[in-house]
């Protein structure tokens, strides 16, 4: 049987040898060795400026919106994990739905400020598929309306954007670290800020608030990675590389076998050096859709309808009909994709695709 993704597990003694340190060092957690190692690499390897290290990639997203979005109307999109939308409504925030441009998914950076209002605090919107946003209108429009800009970045690990790491955008970016995601810590994710003051922001945020052991900033929360975490990332870090490549050549097999002529893939923005982090195709209708996903789990194999259904439909919100994005999440769904595929996997989701029509 295969799905959508499958976790790469490194080589057990390679986690094993990081574990060891945990215990030789008998320390578990707050700004441990294997944690500082991570964030350090991290940092290095992506080209980034800060990293805040978390448990999850909910928890930054929270976090980023508790110090900049004030309980004001949040700018959004609909064709998100459920976490975007979610972290706003915990916020006490007010979701205020965009809807998406049609080939590159995000947000539609043309209708943004016909939803701003008075009450308008932050944009959050989500690099989807790790195929960045339109940062430069989206920032050009934060600064005409002095708004807060964050980032779902959870796809986007290893993604350049005009030729640097796109965690460098906004005011903070967030990503995920989870299981099913490029690079992981089991669970886990990270806030990336540009700034010093920011970053103090968030840092104290996710350590309770605590300024020392008696004093407190402000209200927190706890949202910090321990090293049991540290020591997977830093096991799976050393692979990354060979792991972008050998996905991009599952895509470009994809690319050359899969028949097009009534399939759409993602259009990716331009400047834009992707990570290979999904393989989503959107049919002509849902039907289709069904069709090809009734086919392929006939043959054991289990693609993901993501993003479905469109957030709008969440039971929490009031929705804004954007018809673009519902239609879109009836649509698309994600191909296999992973390191270890074989020949044979790839030939069959091919096969029974180009069989459908
Ligand atoms: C995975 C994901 C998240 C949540 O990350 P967790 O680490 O699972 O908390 C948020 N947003 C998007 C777009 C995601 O895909």
């Amino acid at each position: 049987m295969i799905h959508v993704t499958k976790t790469f597990f490194p080589p057990i003694q390679e986690y094993q040898k990081q574990v060891q340190r945990i215990w030789d060092n008998q320390w578990l957690t707050n700004n441990g060795e294997l944690y500082n190692e991570l964030s350090k690499k991290l940092v290095h390897y992506l080209g980034a400026k800060h990293i805040i290290p978390m448990t999850n990639g909910t928890l930054p997203m929270q976090i980023a919106l508790n110090a900049l979005a004030e309980e004001g109307e949040v700018i959004t999109t609909p064709f998100s994990y459920v976490a975007t939308t979610s972290s706003i409504v915990w916020e006490k925030c007010m979701p205020v739905f965009v809807d998406i441009h049609p080939e590159y998914l995000s947000i539609d950076e043309t209708k943004i400020e016909a939803a701003i209002t008075s009450k308008t605090t932050t944009i959050l919107a989500t690099h989807v598929f790790g195929n960045p946003c339109n940062i430069d209108a989206i920032e050009k429009i934060a600064e005409k309306y002095s708004l807060k800009v964050i980032y779902d970045a959870a796809h986007c690990f290893g993604v350049n954007y005009n030729g640097q790491s796109v965690f460098n955008y906004g005011h903070v970016s967030t990503c995920s670290f989870h299981a099913t995601k490029l690079f992981h810590t089991g669970e886990g994710g990270a806030a990336f800020v540009q700034d010093e003051e920011t970053l103090h922001e968030l840092f104290y945020r996710h350590n309770f608030g605590h300024n020392g052991p008696m004093e407190y900033y402000g209200l927190g929360i706890n949202a910090k990675m321990s090293e049991l975490q540290a020591a997977m990332g830093l096991s799976v870090l050393p692979y990354m590389d060979k792991i972008i490549v050998e996905r991009k050549k599952v895509c470009d097999y994809y690319d050359a076998h899969i028949d097009f002529s009534t399939l759409r893939k993602l259009k990716l923005r331009e400047n834009t050096e992707w990570n290979y982090s999904y393989y989503p195709v959107i049919f002509e209708s849902e039907e289709d859709l069904l069709e090809a996903e009734a086919a392929l789990n006939e043959k054991n194999i289990f693609p993901r309808r993501y993003f479905y259904p469109s957030l709008e439909e969440l039971p929490y919100v009031k929705t804004n009909n954007c018809s673009i994005a519902a239609s879109i999440a009836k649509r698309i769904m994600c191909l296999p994709l992973f390191v270890g595929i074989t020949p044979n996997q790839k030939d069959r989701i091919a096969e029974t695709l180009n069989k459908i029509k």
